[in-house]
């Protein structure tokens, strides 16, 4: 693993929580960043949001809105982005263009957001003094190497000017951890999927776009012959890791997978989301896409070694939750 030094510590130390603590989620009001909101607010601590909603929508945080401080401002902002950070103590970085195809469209802006983006809350970090900032990072910075499972230690391979950028960006974390004593995990997401997800963008996730599909009786796309496997991470799992990385040890940094550690083919994913819907609607098939990655599956041996998480909620009982969210948000 690309660790700055080895620890395991006890799953109690990681749990606790200083209640007077503030936390900052940029992209905090987009799918991952307004659940790690939801989390921190059960936990009891005060929340900082700082989004420019350019993908992230009102409604994933209209719940919460009378308990968290939120920022409109962007993160290529620096003055903005440093104010926000400015007397917090943990910064779980999530605001990103999220997308393998928005990046190949418009790769400078995606660099802008996601590497300088990344620069400006790491100095902010820095100037605020927080004790650690978790960043989240992709499995797209593997790429397209033959071996599986991925592993931290594998050499990186990206394919898409989104994997390049998070790639950057992860080891900008990783040099503020060894060059300024900045403690930074960067989590490595495998295709996240759950609740709140955004089935309608032109940059949605597949398990969104399908599950909304065939509930509404339409069949699904699949770009390629649906023999391309991914390792479907469920939303609680990714929420449990972040909070694992929050409360690692100071001595922790480093690049850690976070998925379920099994994969399934696009094809195999049409028929559980038929099941569970009741349907038996076959995919329509398009051209493959650049940038788009053949197989991907982690191992998740490190991160459980180092920060004593492992996934809490199996992919089926993941995506039974998922469809029954789309299935109550049509009606
Ligand atoms: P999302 O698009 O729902 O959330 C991203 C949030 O960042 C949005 O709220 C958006 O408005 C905000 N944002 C974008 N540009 C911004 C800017 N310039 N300034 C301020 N805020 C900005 O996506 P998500 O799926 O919740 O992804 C969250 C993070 O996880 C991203 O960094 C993404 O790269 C990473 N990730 C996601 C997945 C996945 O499967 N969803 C996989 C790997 C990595």
């Amino acid at each position: 693993m690309c660790c700055i030094k080895a620890f395991v510590f006890d799953i109690t130390i990681s749990e606790r929580f200083e209640h007077l603590d503030t936390y900052l989620v940029t992209g905090g009001a987009g799918f991952i960043g307004s659940q790690l909101v939801e989390e921190l607010l059960k936990r009891g601590v005060r929340v900082r949001v700082l989004d420019n909603m350019t993908t992230g929508r009102a409604t994933n945080l209209a719940p919460f809105l009378a308990d968290i401080d939120i920022r409109q401002a962007d993160i290529r902002d620096a003055d903005a982005v440093r104010a926000a950070a400015a007397g917090t103590d943990v910064i779980f970085h999530q605001a990103a263009l999220a997308s393998v195809q928005r990046s190949v469209q418009n790769p400078l802006v995606t660099n802008e957001v996601n590497v300088t983006g990344t620069l400006h809350v790491l100095e902010a970090a820095r100037a605020a003094g927080v004790r650690r900032v978790v960043f989240a990072s992709s499995s797209s910075v593997y790429g397209d190497t033959p071996t599986l499972p991925k592993i931290e230690t594998m050499t990186p391979e990206p394919l898409s000017p989104y994997a390049v950028s998070k790639l950057a960006a992860e080891r900008y974390c990783l040099v503020w951890a060894g060059v300024y004593g900045l403690p930074a995990v960067a989590l490595r997401y495998f295709n996240v999927f759950g609740p709140r997800q955004d089935p309608a963008s032109d940059y949605a996730a597949v398990i969104p776009r399908f599950a909304s599909a065939i509930l509404s009786g339409r069949r699904p796309t699949i770009y390629g012959d649906g023999e391309q496997s991914r390792d479907f991470t469920y939303i609680a799992n990714v929420v449990g890791a972040n909070m694992a990385a929050a409360n690692a040890p100071a001595e922790v940094s480093g690049a850690f997978n976070v998925a379920a550690g099994e994969r399934i083919t696009l094809l195999e994913l049409v028929a559980h989301i038929n099941q569970l819907a009741g349907t038996n609607l076959t995919a329509i098939h398009e051209p493959a896409r650049s940038g788009d990655v053949r197989h991907s599956q982690a191992s998740i041996q490190a991160i459980g070694e180092m920060l004593g998480w492992q996934p809490s909620v199996s992919f089926d009982q993941g995506l039974r939750a998922t469809v029954e969210h789309f299935r109550e948000a049509l009606k």
